[in-house]
């Protein structure tokens, strides 16, 4: 979607602080981070929310919770949180699917 700006940062148009890529995944930090540890993994194809992924968007879905997981481990982080807010009433406000990964503090629960 030209007017993305997750579109944008996947596809190098405006700077982000890489964390992971490859075809299909990017992942950066968090230019407002609400943890010490605060990534942002997304699918370079433009997907809305998460409520938007479609037959045939499993493995991708996969990929992004797996390659989250894979961060979390290189970054050394024991305890983090999966996160993705689907939705403006859930607190959305990029509307191209990603999640949160987050660590680094004590995380409560139930969230806000
Ligand atoms: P959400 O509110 O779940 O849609 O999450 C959007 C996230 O994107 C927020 O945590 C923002 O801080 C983050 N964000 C917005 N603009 C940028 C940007 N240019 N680079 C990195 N993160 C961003
Ligand atoms: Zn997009």
């Amino acid at each position: 979607m030209s007017d993305c700006l997750f579109c944008k940062i996947a596809a190098g148009e405006i700077p982000s602080k890489k964390v992971f890529a490859d075809d299909r995944v990017y992942a950066f930090h968090d230019i407002a981070p609400k943890a010490p540890t605060h990534v942002l993994v997304i699918p370079r194809r433009h997907i809305g929310r998460l409520a938007e992924a479609g037959p045939g968007d499993e493995l991708l879905i996969g990929e992004l919770v797996a390659r989250a997981a894979a961060i979390a481990r290189e970054l050394k982080l024991e305890h983090y949180r999966l996160v993705a807010n689907n939705g403006e009433g859930a607190g959305q406000t990029v509307f191209h699917l990603h999640f949160h990964l987050l660590g680094g503090r004590p995380l409560s629960w139930p969230p806000g």
